[in-house]
């Protein structure tokens, strides 16, 4: 029989099919008749023993291999021996070539598929998965970043906190929860603390309280998408006020939204669109009024250096009327609240976000593919060491050795818009 096997030390002798894939039965090549360890002495052959091991997968049918194992005993001391096989894993019935292919797909698939391949039990695929990612949390290492993002995402049944490389564009690590105690020994146990120049995070608090005292260079910078967002949302307030005032017949001319309309920034409205929104302005003489509030908010960002926009600020607020817009007073309140971290934007060398939409949003929208059975250490686990997405960006650096980065952000939303994760 043709050895398509290709294992040391058997031969196939048999196969057949059976309900659940392939049996190829072997025998071992050469057996030669062992010396007892202990005595020293020929042993002698002590009947057959028949062992099944799962194998990698053949004609995309699971493979069990049933190996007929000689036994040997010693007739002085009773020791028994069966000759070793070497391409057989230490801990599990199953080759060591089938765990190195689910060790190496069992991130990138789901493990009831890989089970359903390869013929071994989901709780095997399991185990193995946990094992290579207590492996990986030892072995891979990525740079620290200079820019440092931190954000929340709703992942896998709760708030995760997610540490961001906002230089590259990479996840750098993600904690199960983003209270000071998760936070603290991160930031106390973090290599080359002292690399870090800026953190980056929403207003959150317990944030600054915990990496203050670890982080000997960093300064804190609230991101800019978290401050303007406040504008936006201060708006909708507002714009659920009015927007029932609208008549019949302007609602024609305002083909979308008042919401939609309204929250867009007016450079990227098209000239139908930015006609529909002065409809609109007319029509609520109040809205208006708060649009333009949250407008002359954004352009504060516009900006080029630190007084400007403090003092652009310090306008916006002294031209709030007395009476009304109290959303747009709670935020002139929260950026008091927060003064130096927000105004920290313009110390920064080059403009410094999460970028908010694109890498949070896209990761929230991953995770809610991922989440589909998974609980937060294999997610964790898929989004952190992605085979692909760790590529970008990563490379030989002159006197650095291989340096990481972590999972290039947009790479992992490419795949998981395709599928690739799951
Ligand atoms: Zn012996």
């Amino acid at each position: 029989m043709l050895d398509l096997l290709n294992l040391p030390g058997i031969k196939p002798v048999d196969m057949r099919h059976e309900s659940k894939g392939l049996v190829i039965v072997a025998e071992p090549e050469t057996v030669e008749v062992p010396l007892c360890g202990g005595c020293n002495t020929l042993m002698h052959k002590h009947g057959t023993r028949k062992n099944k091991f799962m194998d990698t997968p053949l004609y995309m049918e699971p493979v069990r291999l049933e190996v007929q194992r000689p036994r040997f005993r010693c007739e002085s001391c009773g020791k028994m021996s069966m000759p070793e096989l070497s391409f057989l894993d230490d801990k599990r019935r199953a080759t060591k070539r089938l765990v190195d292919v689910i060790r190496q797909q069992c991130l990138g698939t789901t493990f009831h598929a890989l089970a359903e391949q390869t013929g071994v039990a989901v709780n095997t695929v399991k185990n193995i998965a946990h094992d290579l990612i207590n492996e990986l949390s030892q072995t891979v290492r990525y740079e620290t970043p200079v820019i440092m993002g931190i954000d929340e995402v709703n992942l896998a049944g709760g708030y995760r906190c997610v540490i961001t490389n906002l230089a590259t564009n990479n996840v750098f690590d993600m904690l199960e929860h983003r209270t000071q105690e998760h936070l603290k020994p991160f930031f106390k146990a973090l290599p080359d603390a002292d690399k870090v120049e800026w953190v980056c995070t929403d207003m959150w608090r317990p944030f600054k309280r915990s990496f203050a005292q670890y982080l000997p260079n960093a300064k804190l910078v609230i991101d800019k998408f978290h401050v303007v967002k406040m504008a936006s949302e201060a708006l909708e307030v507002e714009r659920k006020n009015y927007q029932a005032q609208l008549s019949k017949e302007d609602r024609i001319y305002v083909k979308k939204s008042i919401r939609w309309l309204t929250l867009k920034r007016p450079g990227n409205l098209t000239p139908a669109e930015q006609k529909a929104l002065e409809v609109v302005k007319q029509a609520i003489p109040e809205l208006a009024v708060a649009y333009d509030f949250k407008e002359a908010f954004f352009c504060i960002y516009d900006e080029l250096d630190k007084q400007n926009a403090q003092n652009a600020f310090e306008a916006w607020e002294n031209s709030l009327p007395d009476q009304g817009l109290v959303a747009f007073k709670k935020l002139a309140k929260t950026v008091h609240n927060h003064y130096d971290d927000i105004f920290a934007y313009w110390d920064a060398p080059f403009s410094i976000t999460n970028g908010y939409t694109e890498g949070l949003n896209g990761l929230i929208k991953m995770s809610n593919r991922l989440g589909r059975g998974y609980g937060y250490p294999i997610i964790r686990a898929k989004t952190l060491y992605s085979k692909e997405a760790r590529k970008v960006g990563s490379g030989i650096r002159a006197g650095h050795g291989k340096v990481e980065y972590g999972p290039h952000i947009p790479t992992l939303l490419k795949q998981a818009e395709s599928g690739e994760l799951d």
